[in-house]
């Protein structure tokens, strides 16, 4: 048994971690087994990825690139296979991967799950919206290949399906032309939400990537710092070759605290806002800025954090972030990574899928045990009143009332469940 956790590090948990390494073998690995769920880099921040006193399949060994048509832009991989790879091989031969999150240390079995997004909703979905096919694994040994023209019920099920459908170990992706590595970017700093929905609203035509740092700390709430960005030709440039960082040990308390907090939104938005304006910025810097400093989730202390993202429809959309805005600063809490993102008039094809129009607001806050609890039931009550959902990649606590009124598919999706796959969130959420 090996103690494992996800990304919020809420926890440490006893597995049984069995790795998967060779496609053809998952099925007589799978059959037989007890009860178990798929775990790839373990970015989710909850507990979809777990399964305490249970068994964890290991899926990172899953790894090869299957095929790559230079002309077409359709790769196929292994499950296991990291974005970030993905992204290295593709991008010098003028194709990038659609749709990534805020990391490019996930896999693609994991990107499948959650059906992830990124800053570029509105204009290309989520990350299900550019799969070709899948093939899934089920724990009783049989192997079910699926895609949007082939079983869709069954694609449109595992695509946001949390892992509960099988396991998937294979993907091919159509992947979007780019120029190269490069964006050009600009920076706006805004005062209000209005201010944020305006340029919201005027960059979705004309940018494909959208996305804000929102201010949470400052008094009123809603000041931010909205980015956009187009890929770019340019010119030729370095690549940037910095070292990446490592939070090197697990601080005794959260360094993320009330005292903190407030200087470094302080510091944060003022130099941001002092060189605001437009550059050119390479893809990585632009989409994963966190990946420069490894293991940056130990900041958060021993205890760890929770990551809260809910989205509400955009014609509450305002009124329901500033009311969120307000509970926090109630609460005396606030957030650092406080991301503020409108989802574009897109229909996700999973029926478990996170994303649908509207706004969406992510915030991490430090655990503090029932102080923390008590201010995400005022934040449920203000999603459930605006008809919103929480993502379940970075839940740990959603009230499964809030889930069953989130996702209105949940009986429809139930139809696919694999009665072998159990994780913590599944017992919670669904009851077993
Ligand atoms: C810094 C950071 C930024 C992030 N930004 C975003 C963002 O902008 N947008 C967004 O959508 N998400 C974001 N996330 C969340 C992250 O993208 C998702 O949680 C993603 O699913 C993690 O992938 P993983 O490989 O780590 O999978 P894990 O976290 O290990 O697992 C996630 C789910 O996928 C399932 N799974 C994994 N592999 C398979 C498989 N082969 N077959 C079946 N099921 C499988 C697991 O069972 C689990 O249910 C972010 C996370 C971090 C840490």
């Amino acid at each position: 048994m090996v103690r494992v956790s996800s990304w919020g590090r809420l926890g440490s948990w006893e597995h049984e971690v069995r790795s998967l390494t060779d496609r053809y073998q998952v099925a007589n690995q799978l059959k037989g087994s007890p009860a178990g769920i798929a775990y790839g880099m373990g970015r989710s921040y909850g507990d979809v990825c777990l399964n305490p006193g249970g068994v964890l399949w290991n899926i990172t060994g899953l790894d090869r690139f299957i095929g790559f048509d230079q002309n077409t832009g359709r790769l196929a991989c292994e499950a296991g296979t990291l974005l970030r790879d993905i992204q290295r091989l593709v991008i010098p031969r003028g194709w990038i991967l659609p749709v990534t999150p805020g990391t490019q240390q996930i896999t693609v079995g994991g990107a499948i799950a959650n059906d992830v997004h990124g800053k570029s909703h509105h204009v290309c979905g989520s990350f299900g919206d550019h799969l070709q096919g899948i093939t899934l694994t089920r724990t009783d040994g049989t192997t079910i290949e699926c895609g949007p023209d082939l079983l869709p019920e069954w694609f449109a099920a595992t695509v946001g399906g949390a892992g509960l459908t099988g396991v998937i170990t294979e993907a091919e992706i159509k992947l979007r032309r780019v120029a190269g590595p490069w964006l050009e970017t600009e920076t706006l700093p805004y005062t209000d939400l209005d201010e944020f929905f305006r340029l919201a609203d005027d960059s979705e035509s004309g940018w494909e990537h959208t996305v804000s740092w929102i201010d949470c700390v400052s008094r009123g709430g809603g000041r931010g710092l909205f980015m956009r960005g187009n890929p770019t030709d340019g010119e030729q440039r370095p690549e940037p070759q910095g070292r990446k960082l490592t939070m090197p040990f697990v601080p005794p308390i959260s360094l993320v605290n009330r005292m903190t907090l407030g200087l470094f939104n302080m510091l944060y938005f003022n130099l941001k806002k002092w060189r605001a304006g437009k550059s050119i910025v390479h893809y990585e810097s632009f989409f994963y800025p966190l990946d420069n400093l490894l293991e940056w989730n130990r900041m958060y202390g021993p205890k760890g954090f929770f990551q809260y993202q809910s989205l509400v429809p955009r014609e509450v959309g305002r009124d329901a972030v500033q009311a969120m805005l307000g509970e926090i600063a109630h609460a005396g809490e606030g957030s650092f990574l406080a991301v503020l993102k409108t989802f574009g008039n897109r229909k996700a094809l999973g029926m478990m899928s996170f994303p649908r129009p509207g706004v969406t607001l992510t915030l991490d806050f430090p655990n503090q045990g029932a102080r923390t609890l008590k201010l995400f039931e005022r934040l449920n009550a203000i999603v459930r009143e605006a008809g919103g959902r929480i993502y379940l990649a970075k839940d740990a606590c959603m009230p499964r009332d809030l889930f069953e009124a989130g996702y209105p598919r949940l009986a429809e999706f139930l139809q696919y469940r694999d009665p072998g796959i159990s994780s913590a969130l599944s017992r919670r959420l669904i009851g077993a």
